[in-house]
């Protein structure tokens, strides 16, 4: 419960062992007793203290440690509500803390962010950005261009005054600098992408070819950690694997299972379908026999897409190798393995990193954009920036100027929920699960 009136909705339903009043009780402190309805004791229970403004929402707090199960925690709760407290709404504890100025907007998602998170590069990043991280880095943008533009208001209200005048030259110094910091921060966006929905990949080749027994190579690394969801479109399933720190969105694995007893399940045309929303391809040819004409239509298929081949079955006598041209026409990255003996597998994995720059990903210093509505603030501030620009080049009076200066600083304030709107409030904290 949070609010100033928690420890008196507390006071009604806990008899605490010792029975210290409560305004005697220390924040960051437990308390050992029983939750009582009329006389009769509901559970035995350990309460947590926190006294404002020491608190998640910087209100005054208490947790209810019960035994759990449903009944027991069912009862708490309605007991709770019968003596004056209000249910949560999804994330009302998140939002308080925001709305009471202990985290701003960024820091609130990032809650959501880690809570979220499927893999542990993705927790990282969350985490980064509940520290403050990105906060920080807006911050300091939206200073540099405070700077000037406070001698820009200056110069419009006091004309009279004798400041020294903004130079057309610091302005557009200002905007540069200010666009490269946000067009950096845009580009990360990709790579934010990637940590948070992971590469999606599937996995194509003619039956036989070895798609499951590699599916299994991956999935049984030691260190998979594989997260199952209903794929994007009907009837398919989507896995979430990280290998080696690689987060990867499997795309159809179950078509692959499937696949197994009715080949036919599993045609070109599926392929098409799958291949056209992936971001990577793994085409996984059988090279102990040529080249059929199955495979030339998978290649066909897949030439505009960044493609791994893989020349499976290199325990057996070879027909294909990779200097093969009507492989090397469609991609550069082919690898040798045997899927069936697991060889090869971590050559996959290097070349997957290669492709998308993930060793470039250095979380402890970079700042990373993994959230749509960033983005398209940023691009927006960037637009601004634009729009400055312009004006200064049609030599436009600074009154002029300094109205698209201040769109800039008004999206950058959107991301931090300094000047946002009550529904994009809402929206947000409707993505919290009840009780954050
Ligand atoms: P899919 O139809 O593409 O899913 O292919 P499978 O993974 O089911 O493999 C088809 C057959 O090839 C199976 O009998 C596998 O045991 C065999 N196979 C798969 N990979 C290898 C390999 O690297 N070497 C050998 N010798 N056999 C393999």
């Amino acid at each position: 419960m949070s609010g100033e009136n928690c420890f008196n909705v507390l006071d009604k339903i806990f008899v605490p062992k010792n029975k210290k009043p409560i305004e005697e009780i220390k924040g960051y402190t437990m308390k050992y007793g029983n939750i009582v309805e009329n006389g009769n004791i509901v559970d035995e229970v350990l309460v947590s203290y926190f006294k404002a403004p020491k608190s998640y929402t910087t209100e005054n707090m208490c947790e209810i440690n019960s035994h759990g199960g449903n009944i027991v925690v069912k009862k708490i709760l309605e007991l709770c509500l019968k003596n004056g407290a209000d249910l949560a709404e999804p994330g009302e504890f998140t939002k308080r803390a925001f709305l009471n100025g202990r985290i701003d907007l960024l820091q609130a998602e990032s809650v959501i962010d880690v809570i979220n998170a499927k893999s542990e590069r993705e927790a990282k990043t969350g985490i980064k950005q509940l520290e403050g991280f990105l906060s920080k880095k807006i911050a300091e943008i939206k200073q540099e261009i405070m700077d000037v533009m406070v001698n820009i208001e200056v110069d419009i209200d006091y004309p009279e005054y004798d400041v020294e005048e903004v130079t057309n030259k610091q302005i557009s110094e200002m905007l540069d600098s200010v666009q490269s910091k946000l067009e950096k921060l845009e580009k990360s966006f990709d790579n934010g992408k990637i940590i948070k929905e992971g590469i999606k990949t599937v996995i194509v080749g003619r039956p036989n070819a070895g798609k499951s027994s590699l599916l299994n190579a991956i999935l049984k690394e030691d260190r998979a950690i594989v997260t199952q969801y209903e794929g994007t479109t009907r009837d398919t399933i989507e896995e979430f694997v990280t290998v080696n720190g690689i987060p990867l969105k499997l795309i159809d694995t179950a078509g692959i299972r499937e696949a197994k007893d009715e080949v036919e399940k599993i045609g070109i045309e599926k392929s098409r379908e799958m291949t056209k929303e992936a971001d990577l391809v793994i085409a996984i040819f059988d090279a102990s026999e040529e080249l059929t004409k199955e495979d030339l239509e998978i290649l066909d298929l897949i030439k505009d897409k960044k493609t791994i081949i893989i020349l499976n079955k290199n325990d057996l006598e070879q027909k294909i190798d990779e200097n093969d041209e009507r492989l090397r026409k469609v991609s550069s990255s082919i690898i040798k393995i045997s899927a069936l003996n697991k060889t090869g597998i971590e050559d996959i994995y290097d070349e997957i990193s290669k492709l998308f720059n993930l060793n470039e990903i250095n979380l402890d210093q970079e700042v990373v954009i993994t959230n749509i509505r960033h983005k398209n603030l940023i691009d927006k501030a960037i637009d601004s920036v634009k729009k400055a620009k312009e004006t200064m080049e049609q030599k436009m009076p600074s009154d002029i100027i300094a109205i698209f200066i201040k769109d800039i600083l008004e999206d950058l304030g959107n991301i931090t929920g300094e000047v946002v709107t009550d529904d994009i409030i809402d929206e947000i904290f409707s993505k919290f699960c009840l009780g954050k």
